[in-house]
């Protein structure tokens, strides 16, 4: 039986039992904020309840992380679309502290991923046509430091709307307890 089997047999129970009814909500974030934070295993219910976050209240927008690489990747079109397209006015990253991406290096993945049996030798095409496999698959030395860095590109997107908050915090993957890194005031 896989993971997948049993959340198939445990849907079909959800959806009888009509438990998704306390749930409903839109698909317009009644906060008005997109949160990007990690997808570590401890946030997932511990920063929304730490956050006071019900169904409904805001745009999590999730990755290996809380890293915005590129002021064109795909957490970015995410942010901006929440900020257009969904209503949100206000932006926050949220690293946390003791995150798998900390120390992360590409040879880290790439090594493993050779004796995984991945076919590796692919990774020149990429390589030919641009990208910066080093940069892409790297981690970070300290979430501090990756948070202002991601907080500062989403600042300086060129589609950014005037006058967006865009805070940098960390979180306790232990106790939910934030850190404030750089608060933004609402007439930034
Ligand atoms: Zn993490």
């Amino acid at each position: 039986m896989t993971v997948l089997d049993s959340m198939l047999s445990f849907n079909e129970k959800f959806v009888e039992g009509k438990e998704y009814e306390s749930l409903q909500t839109s698909k317009f974030p009644d906060k008005k904020i997109v949160i990007l934070t990690c997808m570590d295993t401890r946030l997932i219910e511990l920063l929304p309840r730490a956050l006071n976050l019900k169904n409904g209240d805001a745009k999590i927008v999730k990755n290996a992380g809380a890293i915005v690489t590129d002021p064109y990747d795909s957490i970015m079109r995410s942010i901006i679309v929440a900020l257009y397209a969904l209503k949100a006015d206000e932006v926050a990253v949220i690293g946390h502290y003791g995150c798998g991406m900390t120390g992360l290096t590409s040879d880290d993945i790439f090594s493993q991923a050779e004796s995984r049996g991945a076919d590796t030798e692919r990774l020149q095409e990429a390589a030919y046509a641009g990208v910066d496999l080093d940069k892409w698959m790297r981690g970070f030395n300290d979430v501090e430091e990756n948070v202002k860095s991601s907080a500062q590109i989403i600042r300086n997107h060129p589609l950014l709307p005037e006058g967006t908050p865009v805070h940098g915090l960390a979180i306790s993957p232990d106790t939910g307890e934030l850190t404030v890194i750089e608060k933004a005031s609402a007439s930034q």
